[in-house]
């Protein structure tokens, strides 16, 4: 079982509708700041990580 967070919790501004996978906390962190990139977010924020770890459930 891993761990996901959905796009869309962490900023619903976006409209998107992506989901994160990863296989721990880590890795899923790892995966969404790949995924910010997508978003132009090149820089990661504390607050960011922060909504993202906050958004975080198990698959
Ligand atoms: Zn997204």
């Amino acid at each position: 079982m891993g761990k996901v967070v959905d796009c869309a919790k962490v900023d619903p501004s976006t409209g998107c509708s992506h989901v994160v996978r990863g296989e721990t906390e880590e890795a899923l962190m790892k995966n969404a700041q790949e995924h910010a990139k997508e978003h132009g977010l090149v820089e990661v924020t504390p607050e960011l990580m922060e909504r993202v770890r906050a958004n975080i459930r198990d698959e």
